[in-house]
């Protein structure tokens, strides 16, 4: 059976997108439309598709008027449908970070990482194999470019923490930032309670926690009215957020450094969980122990695993 598209409209021509990666409300991406011509940012995979298509046509935009693909960062739920959608946008052109470029035109080395990182089983069902996208229909963008989408400006940001290849874009007609997974990772559904839950996705294998507390205040010198996250949705109570996410990132650290099993990614996956679902009590949040295992499990096995990655590495150097 077709899926219908699930999209809010949040005004300003700006439009967020289920891409139904794994459930519904984890994982989007974002429509920019303004005057005749119009944006994706970040793409979702290649199994979201036919949704970014729906909700194209249900805004009367025609394929050929979406101008920029613009991928936040090369990993596969932001990235993982670009090329499968370009070859739906005629007249698009892929921007992407500098680091993350080869990784579009020739993805085999991002395809093999992701596998190592998801699971075969998981992989397949989530991302299958990436279309390559031309390398002539791809443009490196670098921090302080600006992009114009109909009358509007986009300029870009360069925002190391989560990953080296990872862009922000400021949108001053409304004042948002289009954040990837550079703010973190809020879900409206655990939002429940006295204070929001945001937390770093401190995924393999470029986490960088003093990269990312600057990367926090740089976002903030925007003074921006919202945040429009991939997971999940548009957020206008940023300074809270952003206090909050500095004392996550602080908080993981602190854990990987005190947590002496460096073996088991697992082990630790299950403290990070623990502390989330403090985190969620204290918050007088409604959904209970068992709810947030399920709706944070996958994230909390990609963190540990980025957290293990992280301390490896700098005990290695
Ligand atoms: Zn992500």
């Amino acid at each position: 059976m077709k899926k219908s598209a699930r999209w809010i409209d949040y005004g300003h021509g700006v439009s967020c997108i289920d891409t139904e990666l794994f459930r519904s409300g984890l994982a989007s991406c974002y429509l920019m439309i303004d005057g005749d011509e119009a944006a994706f940012i970040d793409t979702g995979t290649r199994n979201s598709l036919p949704l970014l298509m729906q909700v194209l046509s249900a805004h009367g935009v025609s394929p050929g008027q979406v101008r920029w693909v613009m991928p936040t960062h090369v990993h596969l739920d932001h990235a993982g449908g670009a090329g499968a959608l370009m070859q739906q946008l005629p007249n698009a052109t892929l921007l992407i970070h500098e680091r993350g470029a080869a990784h579009m035109i020739n993805p085999e080395k991002l395809q093999a990482g992701s596998l190592a990182v998801y699971g075969e089983a998981r992989y397949e069902a989530a991302f299958g194999s990436l279309v390559p996208v031309p390398a002539s229909r791809v443009q490196v963008v670098h921090d302080g470019d600006n992009i114009r989408l109909g009358l509007r400006e986009l300029a870009i940001i360069d925002t190391p923490g989560h990953a080296r290849h990872h862009y922000v874009v400021w949108d001053r007609k409304s004042r948002g930032l289009f954040c990837g997974d550079s703010f973190g990772v809020s879900y409206p559904e655990l939002n429940d309670g006295i204070r929001p839950f945001i937390f770093p996705p401190s995924t393999p294998v470029q986490f960088d926690p003093s990269a990312w507390h600057s990367t926090i205040n740089r976002l903030m010198e925007f003074n921006p009215a919202c945040v429009y996250l991939t997971h999940f949705g548009k957020h206008e109570n940023v300074a809270e957020l952003a206090a909050d996410l500095h004392t996550q990132i602080d908080a993981y650290v602190r854990m990987v450094q005190a947590f002496d099993g460096v073996s088991d990614s697992e082990d630790l996956a299950s403290l990070l969980m623990q502390h989330s679902v403090d985190e969620l009590a204290s918050r007088r949040s409604r959904h209970d122990a068992g709810d947030i295992r399920r709706l944070l499990s996958g994230d909390m096995d990609l963190n540990a695993q980025g957290l293990l990655h992280w301390i490896r590495r700098g005990r290695a150097a």
